[in-house]
């Protein structure tokens, strides 16, 4: 097959030089609900392309590569004294896949205990290109299953206003959980 990104013959979708040229990651840091950090792996403009492939079936192999890329290696330096789980946000399956669980799944170590279906938006419509405020006015109401670990790392693809991440946090808090930080592959903060 071709590299989707420089066209040169490769064994994968995206070929090693253009992995390590544009895909490795550069961890930034942002906080929702005053102190909760949200680390991101790339900025949003840098990989755009690659996260839009989540709306067909190429994303299935794209997402694998930024999973292993970015969440992978993350989790191998990640250690915690007590049990941790793992939960993706919108982790229900379109186009044979759902990209946030192959975000989540690849955070597999002995301290992280990824889980499936754990949370459930009763409200599903896309919020791509609508504002905070029409955000805040109709929020995820998230339900969330139970579960036996009592700390989170929770998962998305990308934050934006941050709203369905504090939302998700939120509905984890009414169980008693604590999330410790969320993981996204980009900010799309538009500043910086
Ligand atoms: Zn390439």
């Amino acid at each position: 097959m071709r590299c989707l990104i420089c066209e040169k013959f490769s064994l994968s979708h995206i070929c090693d030089s253009c992995q390590k040229k544009l895909l490795t990651p550069k961890l930034s840091t942002r906080k929702i609900l005053h102190s909760l950090p949200v680390y991101s792996f790339y900025k949003y403009g840098h990989i755009e392309s690659l996260l839009l492939s989540k709306h067909t079936d190429v994303g299935f192999y794209i997402y694998k590569i930024l999973a292993h890329r970015a969440f992978k290696k993350f989790a191998d330096n990640f250690e915690f004294e007590e049990g941790v789980c793992s939960i993706a946000i919108d982790d229900h399956v379109r186009h044979g896949y759902s990209h946030t669980a192959i975000l989540n799944q690849s955070l597999t170590c002995k301290s992280i205990k990824p889980r499936i279906n754990i949370l459930k938006a009763q409200n599903k419509e896309s919020y791509s290109g609508k504002n905070y405020e029409y955000r805040l006015m109709h929020p995820r109401e998230f339900t969330c299953k139970g579960f036996k670990e009592e700390y989170v790392i929770l998962v998305d693809d990308i934050i934006t206003t941050g709203l369905t991440l504090t939302q998700a946090v939120n509905a984890l808090h009414v169980k008693g959980k604590e999330v410790l930080f969320c993981l996204t592959l980009a900010d799309a903060r538009e500043k910086d």
